[in-house]
Order: structure tokens, then C-alpha cells, then sequence
């Protein structure tokens, strides 16, 4: 298993949790760029952020101000003792990047989802150990989130850190990208050593909902915050609708609460075993519940197939899907959630009773061959 090096071990000059690494979306001038590292520094971020080089959906709109900008990043950071980053997309960037001296490097989504362009520029990264941060993929694939962060090890990146920004989706939702928060949370199951931060400027789109998934994210373990903040967002050249000032972000930093993994007195810790005791039985019976229902669905197969009857019957799936959401609903659950559930449940159930059916389908013809 991999074992990244922990934050605390990347050698920011102070670090503390979360780590916030905080800048404007891009950078606009050399002006905006100091006084934002200035005000940042004195609010207690931990590192500068600022674009570069833009991934815009279309043409036409600010694509950065390009490798001009490298140099008021670099200035910026040395000024105010604040370790500097910028988001690359192609061996190019890593090049002129480094030359110039910025002291860390993000993948972006967009970046993320083509396997050839991340072997591209981990090739590019050989033999420099500079700590490289990996968004998500844009679509909601974790295999694709792994494979990137597994070919940047690979190459002999020591210091490597997810960054949690949410996930484009065609329906409609009230953030910009989805945080589908189990994807985190499986890909820190499958590399428990990894840091992770998560970027809430990115997956709300809009400033008020911020805090929420900051926090979320805290009481998920994530280790740090990525958030755009520019100096008068209104007149930002690229998401202007989800930068915050920094001093809105010291605020919301002031009011995060930083919760512990477990609590300290043994009165305390000994009720929330019981509790998980609790929920360990109950999932136990979750289990046993639904293999009793999957057995009678392959009866109903068996009974299917006898009487030569459809396995889908819209009417009696509506009924159900009624009544369990009526109940769910009346007992504080969501009618979302119970929905989800059962959709899931129903897919299995047609599994199972196609199985049965054709087993017997099988069986059926052997007897009659012989
Ligand atoms: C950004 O951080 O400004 C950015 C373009 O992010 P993402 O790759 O998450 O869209
Ligand atoms: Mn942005």
C-alpha cells in the first residue's frame, strides 16, 4: 500500500489543520496578485493559489494571462513567505512552471480525465520532487482519480495530495459540480494516507453555500481547503460568482468548527461504541432482510417461468415504490434517499429472477434432451 507524506511533513514554513490554500481564480496583474497574497498571508493561509493558464469550456472567454503571470506569482510568494502554486496541463507549463520557480503544481479536472496527458506530465516531472496535487476527473470515476495519483507516485513524487472538487453532472443541482461525497471517501478507503483537500468553490459555483461543504468536508477528515478568493470578486475575470474576499474568508475560517476523530473521555467513547454496536447489529439484519427478499424474488422467477409470465410489472413496481416512500417519508427519512434505495433493490431483484429463470429455462431443456 502507498504511503503518502503527510502535510505536516511537506515543509510549509506553518502548518496547521486545515491546511488552506487560498488565491483568486487567475491571475489578473501583478497588483492583484501581491495585495492578494498579502491579505491571504495575514489571514493564515498556508499556501497561494492562482490560474494561469485557463481551461475554459469555450472560446472566447479569459483564458489567463498566460507565463507573463509566473513571475508576479513567484514575486508574490517570496515576498510574503507563502509557498505558491499553479494549475498545469501539459509538459509545457510543468516546464516554464518550475523554471520560474513555483513551489508546488495542481492537476486540474479537466486534466485528470485523459490518462495520456497525466503520463505526460508525470514523465515531465521525473526526477523533481515538487508536491503535485491532483483534482478529480471531471465525470464521477474514482478509477480515473486512482490511476492519476498511482502514474505520479510512480514517477517519484513523494508529496501528493487529492483535491475534492466535485463532479459535472447534465442534471440539474444546486451546485456547480456534484460532490458525490462517497468518491472522496472510497478513495481515502483505498489510499488511507493521502491527504485530501477539498476545493467548495468549485463544487458550489456560488459563495453561500461554501461554508457548508467546508465543514462537511472538516467532519469528513479532509485535511485542507483549496478556495478562490479575489480581492473584489464582482469584477473577477473568471468565476466571479463563487470568489470570496479574504477578509469573507477569514470569517468562515473563524467559524469552521475543527471536530476530533474521536472524543476524550472514556464516558464518551465507550457511548458511541455502544451506539456503533448498535448500528453493526442493525446491518446485520439489513443483510439477512435483503437475502430473505432476493430468495423469494427467485421463487417468484421459478413461479414466472412456470406460469410464463413478464418479470417487470410497471403496476405493482409503482405500488411499491408509493407505499415505501409514503412510510419512508412519515419516518424522517428522504423520499430521495428511500428511492435510490429501492431502485437499487428492484435492479438486484431482476437480477436474481432472471437468473432463476433461465437456470430453470436450462434445467427445463436438459430433461427434455434426455
Ligand atoms: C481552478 O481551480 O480554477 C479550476 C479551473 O479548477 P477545476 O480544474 O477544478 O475546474
Ligand atoms: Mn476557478
Amino acid at each position: 500500500m502507498i504511503q503518502f507524506k503527510p502535510l505536516a511533513d511537506w515543509g510549509f514554513p506553518s502548518f496547521n489543520r486545515p491546511l488552506l490554500i487560498a488565491g483568486p481564480c487567475s491571475a489578473e496583474s501583478e497588483q492583484q496578485v501581491l495585495e492578494t497574497s498579502q491579505k491571504l498571508k495575514s489571514i493564515g493561509a498556508h499556501a497561494l493559489r492562482a490560474g494561469i493558464w485557463k481551461p475554459r469550456t469555450r472560446p472566447g472567454s479569459f483564458q489567463g494571462m498566460g507565463d507573463v503571470a509566473l513571475s508576479w506569482i513567484v514575486e508574490a510568494g517570496k515576498k510574503t513567505q507563502l509557498p505558491v502554486m499553479v494549475e498545469v496541463a501539459s509538459p509545457k507549463h510543468v516546464e516554464v512552471a518550475l523554471k520560474a520557480g513555483v513551489d508546488m503544481i495542481w492537476i486540474g479536472a479537466r486534466t485528470t480525465v485523459n490518462p495520456f496527458l497525466v503520463q505526460e506530465l508525470a514523465d515531465s516531472l521525473l526526477g523533481v520532487d515538487i508536491p503535485v496535487l491532483v483534482k478529480n476527473p471531471i465525470n464521477p470515476d474514482l478509477e480515473l482519480w486512482q490511476g492519476a495519483i498511482e502514474r505520479l507516485w510512480k514517477t517519484g513524487i513523494t508529496r501528493i495530495a487529492a483535491i475534492h472538487r466535485g463532479f459535472s453532472s447534465y442534471e440539474n443541482s444546486t451546485y456547480r459540480n456534484k460532490p458525490n461525497w462517497e468518491i472522496p471517501i472510497e478513495l481515502r478507503r483505498r489510499f488511507p494516507t493521502i491527504p485530501l483537500i477539498c476545493d467548495p468553490s468549485h463544487i458550489c459555483g456560488n459563495t453561500f453555500m461554501i461554508p457548508y461543504v467546508s465543514q462537511f468536508a472538516l467532519d469528513l477528515q479532509f485535511d485542507g481547503l483549496m478556495i478562490e478568493s479575489h480581492l473584489e470578486p464582482k469584477s473577477a475575470l473568471s468565476d466571479a460568482a463563487q470568489q470570496l474576499t479574504p477578509d469573507e474568508l477569514f470569517v468562515l475560517m473563524q467559524n469552521l468548527e475543527l471536530r476530533k476523530p474521536t472524543a476524550d473521555s472514556p464516558i464518551e467513547l465507550s457511548r458511541l461504541e455502544d451506539l456503533r454496536d448498535q448500528i453493526d447489529e442493525i446491518d446485520t439484519e439489513i443483510v439477512d432482510l435483503i437475502a430473505n427478499r432476493m430468495a423469494i424474488a427467485r421463487q417468484i422467477g421459478k413461479y414466472k417461468y412456470k406460469n410464463n409470465v413478464t418479470i417487470l410489472q410497471p403496476e405493482r413496481w409503482a405500488e411499491i415504490v408509493r407505499s415505501r416512500t409514503d412510510k419512508a417519508v412519515s419516518q424522517q427519512l428522504t423520499r430521495d434517499f428511500i428511492l435510490k434505495m429501492y431502485n437499487i433493490i428492484h435492479e438486484e431483484s431482476i437480477f436474481q429472477q432472471t437468473t432463476q429463470m433461465s437456470q430453470e429455462k436450462n434445467a427445463n431443456e436438459q430433461t427434455l434432451k434426455q
